[in-house]
């Protein structure tokens, strides 16, 4: 195996990449080259714009972390970060007020800014930002692609008494950092998606994959958003490489996020065993030939396999480097 494709979000697809990595670098998967490729396609559907700049969460997270440059604790932005300009604004009384642009971390949004504003499309300007941070010690082995260079944003739709339709639409970021998703999300809105192309090189990285990985990211707003793009389930229906998933549902809840809510808006239930059969199985219309459960999930196995799946219940959480490792490794196996 010379090339690993994951379908990532922010943290979640973050953290077990660079278990991923840990796992291939040091030979503990099975069947891979240790300088196996590895092509990130990311989820764009959060990006916003936020006092003229192009904000990109998910890119940022998945370079930050296998960067180096993550804030350990928080599991997104830059690490020593201040927040002087945070505070500026506020004190201009400039709204948004809610989303945490730190210092550091403004810079990659400047930058990303001023490279669109002159005619590059995302996917070279994400190029050019991981030249600082993935190519210094991945070379070429590591790719991250935006799943579109389009505009798409996720919006969620939430109750309102005071408008006349009863409903209020906001930015998936204002739901989730200004409301921390407490009220229920009536429906998910991809503004875009459908008129969307994947971005330079995405459909290649999954139609010549050795793997194609759906890592334990939001299945809703990270993994459903870059499905959604035209012709990415069509490349996965179709890739000659296993598509493996992880649950990101461990014992009927997410471990970190909102899957709960944004899940229930879609009518699927809040377990491993759902959300596998939600994506579903190649053999039956679906994405994936093989799901991992958590141990905790074990009894749901057979209704996974009922389904068309492999499916195996290891442990998953994403503990540290080693302990995804072996997560990914158990991925492989049980599509091999
Ligand atoms: P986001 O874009 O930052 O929300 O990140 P992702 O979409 O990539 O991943 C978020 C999801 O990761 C959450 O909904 C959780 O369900 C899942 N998650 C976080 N930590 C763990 C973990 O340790 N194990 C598993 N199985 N899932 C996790
Ligand atoms: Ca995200």
């Amino acid at each position: 195996m010379t090339s690993i494709t994951v379908l990532s979000g922010g943290v979640g697809g973050a953290t077990f990449l660079r278990g991923l990595l840990h796992g291939v670098r040091r030979g503990l998967l099975p069947g891979a080259d240790r300088d196996a490729e590895v092509t990130v396609v990311a989820n764009t559907a959060d990006d916003i714009w936020l006092h003229g700049l192009k904000v990109c969460p998910d890119l940022d997270t998945v370079m930050y972390t296998l960067g180096e440059g993550i804030d350990p604790e928080r599991g997104w932005g830059r690490r020593d970060e201040t927040w002087s300009a945070k505070e500026e604004l506020a004190a201009y009384g400039v709204e948004p007020t809610w989303f945490g642009l730190g210092d550091r971390d403004l810079a990659t949004h400047l930058v990303r800014t001023q490279m669109l504003d002159a005619g590059y499309p995302l996917s070279q300007v994400t190029e050019a930002l991981c030249r600082r941070w993935l190519f210094p010690t991945y070379g070429d082995s590591l790719r991250l692609l935006p799943m579109t260079d389009d505009r798409v944003e996720t919006h969620i739709a939430i109750a309102d008494p005071d408008s006349p339709s009863g409903r209020r639409v906001v930015h998936f970021q204002e739901y989730w950092v200004r409301l921390h998703a407490q009220v229920p999300a009536e429906a998910v809105i991809v503004v875009g998606l459908e008129d969307s192309s994947p971005g330079p090189g995405v459909i290649d990285a999954i139609t010549d994959a050795d793997l194609v990985v759906v890592p334990p990211s939001n299945p809703v707003v990270s993994v459903g958003t870059i499905l959604g793009v035209p012709r990415v389930r069509e490349a996965l229906v179709a890739a000659k490489a296993p598509v493996v998933g992880l649950s990101p549902i461990v014992g009927g809840t997410h471990v970190r996020g909102m899957a709960h809510q944004l899940l229930t808006s879609l009518g699927v239930e809040v377990s491993a065993a759902a959300v596998g059969l939600h994506y579903g199985a190649r053999t039956a219309g679906g994405v994936l030939d093989g799901w991992l459960v958590d141990t905790v999930d074990a009894a749901t196995v057979d209704r996974v396999r009922e389904g068309g799946l492999r499916c195996e219940a290891v442990p998953l959480l994403m503990t540290s480097p080693e302990a995804t490792a072996e997560m990914a490794a158990a991925a492989v196996a049980l599509v091999s």
